[in-house]
């Protein structure tokens, strides 16, 4: 039986990664941090949870020498962009040393189990504003928030990895994935838990910034399985993982409200001065071309179906709680 290590397993993608992972029938090891345990256990009951850090480089390299992963996933990561402008420092420690402590502790099992591979969540974030869309494996990267640029730290060495050490170790540039487990921080939550309360008469409007920013917004389960197929590759390359279209602000506001039947959603949300952001040069839209011919991948669920997904998991969260 095949080993997987998920780092960040009791996040988004680490709960679709470990399902689709056991459905090809691999153990899966998951490293928890903060997460509570049990939450995790009903949640996901065939993974093996181990708790760990992945800026404590100790304790990585005995948890990857203890189970033997023939696969490493490392998607641990202080992942809220606009945190990281507040506290660069953790973003580094996490995205950038924690990524750097399981490379090495993947490289010191490579000494015996040579077929070891390692995946790096990376970002679309790293490509910055910048630069004109859509972007793909060769756009170079001009990270702007303290977020991006220790991701991008990350990225560099996971090529400095394949190159020095001959290392099987990838990374997914992933655009915006959601899905009903996103925290209610992300705007994609706050619009599908916003519309939701207000459907059922628990609230009464919804508080947001610039109804004109545009995403390229995808689905995680989607993404889940560009990422295995990028390991299941026969050599060791990076891939874009995104839709290839970019949606406002207002059309998952529009989208949203349609689920629960409101047509008109003006009267309900109110755009607030200070959630507005400085207007962006340009809105990252990503280019999935070379993960649709090489690894056969594309993002399959449409824009309707996520928002429609989340929006129909708060209300049942809503009515049953
Ligand atoms: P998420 O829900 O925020 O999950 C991140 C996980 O990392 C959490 O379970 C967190 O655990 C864990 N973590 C944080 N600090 C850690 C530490 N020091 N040691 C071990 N684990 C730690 O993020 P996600 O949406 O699933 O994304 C997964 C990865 O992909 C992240 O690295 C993110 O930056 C990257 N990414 C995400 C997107 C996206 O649109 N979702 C796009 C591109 C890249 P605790 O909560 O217990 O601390």
């Amino acid at each position: 039986m095949q080993v997987a290590l998920v780092t960040g397993i009791g996040g988004q993608d680490g709960y679709y990664l470990a399902r689709l992972l056991q459905e090809k029938g691999y153990r899966v090891v998951g490293l928890v941090h903060s997460t509570d345990n049990q939450a995790l256990e009903e949640r996901l009951p065939e993974v093996s949870f181990v708790r760990g850090d992945v800026t404590r480089s100790a304790e990585i390299a005995e948890v990857v020498e203890r189970f033997q992963p023939d696969e490493v996933y490392n998607l641990a990561g202080f992942s809220f962009p606009p945190a990281s402008i507040a506290d660069p420092v953790e973003a580094w420690r996490i995205n950038s040393t924690g990524a750097l402590n399981v490379l090495e502790a993947t490289r010191a099992l490579a000494a015996s189990k040579p077929d070891v591979k390692f995946y790096q969540a990376s970002t679309s974030e790293m490509f910055g504003r910048s630069q004109t869309p859509p972007y793909d494996e060769a756009t170079p990267l001009r990270p702007e928030t303290p977020y991006a640029a220790s991701k991008a730290a990350a990225h560099h060495l996971v090529a400095s990895y394949r190159t020095q050490f001959g290392l099987f170790a990838v990374c997914g540039i992933l655009f915006n994935h959601e899905s009903p487990f996103r925290p209610p921080h992300y705007v994609t939550r706050k619009v599908s838990s916003g519309v939701a309360e207000i459907s059922l008469g628990l609230r009464e409007r919804l508080e947001l910034g610039d109804l004109g920013a545009v995403r390229d917004w995808g689905f995680a389960g989607d993404y889940v399985e560009g990422m295995w197929l990028m390991m299941q590759n026969s050599r060791p390359e990076d891939f874009v993982l995104a839709t290839g279209v970019g949606r406002s602000v207002e059309d998952l506001v529009d989208t949203a409200f349609g689920v629960v039947g409101i047509g008109s959603w003006q009267p309900y949300v109110d755009v607030s001065p200070e959630l507005v952001r400085p207007p962006e040069e340009n809105s990252p839209i990503g280019n999935p071309e070379k993960a649709n011919r090489v690894l056969g991948w594309k993002a399959g669920t449409s824009f309707e179906e996520l928002v429609g997904k989340m929006v129909a998991t708060d209300l049942e969260r809503l009515r049953t709680r």
